[in-house]
């Protein structure tokens, strides 16, 4: 009879499981394409986060805390698809990487932003934690989040919340199209980026580099980003 010391150091090592996420981007400030793109790169070089698939950006008129507001910049709205094990937290810390990396500083609540990262599902977890609700809670009232879900994935679904497709069929509201625009894993066309920028005056930030990886790697330094908005 083994002790129990012995029987754990026995036992098979817990896997944790890899789950599927979707993860929206937006940003309205800036170079938005670019910074998109240098999003879904850095999440791609995430060690433990494989993008599997990307979206094309949509073009959608900012939500303030008082409704849309047209007079705001609009937005580049996008979704990629990830594999990852890392826990919804760890997953959290490095899209809040991602965005420090490229700048975004968190002043006003639901104010302007040149790149904001929202975790949408990740696998089937519910949670609610002072850091972390999923599905994301608004997730299902949002076409800038749901269209580009379903370029991705036609058969996706939100959680209890149901099909994708039926959520955005029951929305008053559609993101435009940007013209010329290409998928965010292939490379930009040059009418795109051209189209998607050009009405934007400040500098994109830098790519993520070492803070992502260190947030991945549970570096809580490296995602000084966090704190709700
Ligand atoms: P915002 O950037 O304004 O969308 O707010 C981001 C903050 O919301 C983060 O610092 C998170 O702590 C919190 N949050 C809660 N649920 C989520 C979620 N599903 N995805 C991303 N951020 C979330």
């Amino acid at each position: 009879m083994s002790t129990p010391a012995a029987a754990a150091a026995d036992a098979p090592a817990v896997e944790t499981p890899v789950r599927r996420g979707v993860v929206a981007l937006g940003s309205n400030l800036g170079d938005r394409d670019e910074l998109l793109r240098d999003a879904v790169a850095a999440l791609a070089a995430t060690p433990g986060v494989t993008v599997t698939a990307a979206s094309s950006p949509v073009s959608s008129v900012a939500v303030t805390l008082d409704g849309p507001d047209e007079s705001k910049p609009t937005y580049l709205n996008a979704v990629a698809l990830v594999e990852t094990a890392l826990d919804a937290h760890e997953l959290l810390d490095v899209l809040l990487a991602v965005e420090h990396a490229h700048g975004r500083v968190r002043a006003e609540r639901w104010g302007d932003r040149t790149l904001d990262l929202d975790l949408v599902v990740l696998g089937d977890l519910e949670l609610d934690t002072e850091r972390l609700t999923l599905p994301h809670p608004r997730a299902a009232e949002r076409a800038f989040v749901l269209e580009p879900w379903l370029q991705v994935d036609e058969e996706a679904r939100l959680g209890s919340r149901g099909r994708v497709a039926d959520l955005l069929a029951g929305l008053p509201d559609r993101t435009r199209p940007v013209p010329g625009a290409t998928g965010l894993l292939e490379p930009a066309r040059a009418s795109s980026a051209g189209a998607a920028g050009a009405d934007d005056a400040a500098a994109g930030g830098a790519v993520a580099g070492d803070d992502v990886a260190a947030a991945a790697a549970g570096d809580p330094a490296a995602a000084r980003a966090g704190g709700a908005s």
